[in-house]
C-alpha cells in the first residue's frame, strides 16, 4: 500500500486511536455491515449501526424509513433507541457506534444526546455527513459532549453496499 491511499485509509478526525484499532473495529463495522444488508429487504436505502459496550453489541438498528414511513428511522436512532433498553440508561457512556455510513444532522445530534464515548464510520457522507464532511455537530466543542471520531473503516465495503443499491435503481 502506498503512502497516500494508507493515509486515505486512516483519516484521523481526532488523534485518539491508535493505529491497530483497525483490526479489531472491523469486526464490529462487518456486523453493522449485516445490519445494512436487512435493509435491502425493504428496499431502504443499506445503511446499518450497532452500539458495543465492554466487546457486546448491546443495540442494532438498519434504516427503515421506507419500511416505517417514517423520516427518522435511520439506522442509528434505532440502535441507540435499543442499547438504551438493553442497559436501562438514557446514556450510552463508553459505548461505541459503528455504523457504515457517516450520520446525518439528525443521527450526530441524537448521538451527542445519547453521550455515546466513540463512532467508528465506514464511509463518508459528502452530501450529508455531519461528522466531519458537511457539519461537525458530533465533535463539536460547541456542544457539551464530544464524540471521538475514526472513520473509513471497511470503507470500500460500506460504500460498495450503497453504490449497488443506487445503481440497481437506477
Ligand atoms: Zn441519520
Amino acid at each position: 500500500m502506498d503512502a497516500e491511499s494508507d493515509q486515505k485509509n486512516a483519516i484521523f478526525i481526532n488523534n485518539v486511536f491508535p493505529l491497530n484499532f483497525f483490526e479489531k473495529h472491523s469486526r464490529f463495522m462487518r456486523q453493522a455491515l449485516m445490519e445494512a444488508e436487512k435493509a435491502l429487504l425493504h428496499d431502504d436505502v443499506p445503511v446499518g449501526a450497532v452500539i458495543v459496550h465492554n466487546n457486546q453489541i448491546i443495540g442494532r438498528g438498519h434504516n427503515q424509513v421506507e419500511q416505517l414511513k417514517d423520516p427518522t428511522a435511520h439506522a442509528e436512532v434505532i440502535a441507540v433507541t435499543a442499547a438504551c433498553e438493553t442497559i436501562n440508561d438514557k446514556f450510552l457512556t463508553d459505548c461505541t457506534l459503528y455504523v457504515t455510513l457517516e450520520p446525518c444532522p439528525m443521527c450526530a445530534g441524537a448521538l451527542v444526546w445519547s453521550r455515546v464515548s466513540k463512532m467508528v464510520i465506514g464511509s463518508l457522507d459528502a452530501k450529508a455527513g455531519a461528522c466531519g464532511s458537511v457539519f461537525n455537530i458530533a465533535s463539536n466543542d460547541k456542544l457539551n459532549h464530544k464524540i471521538e471520531i475514526l472513520h473509513s473503516v471497511l470503507e470500500d465495503e460500506c460504500s460498495e453496499l450503497l453504490r449497488r443499491f443506487f445503481r440497481a435503481r437506477r
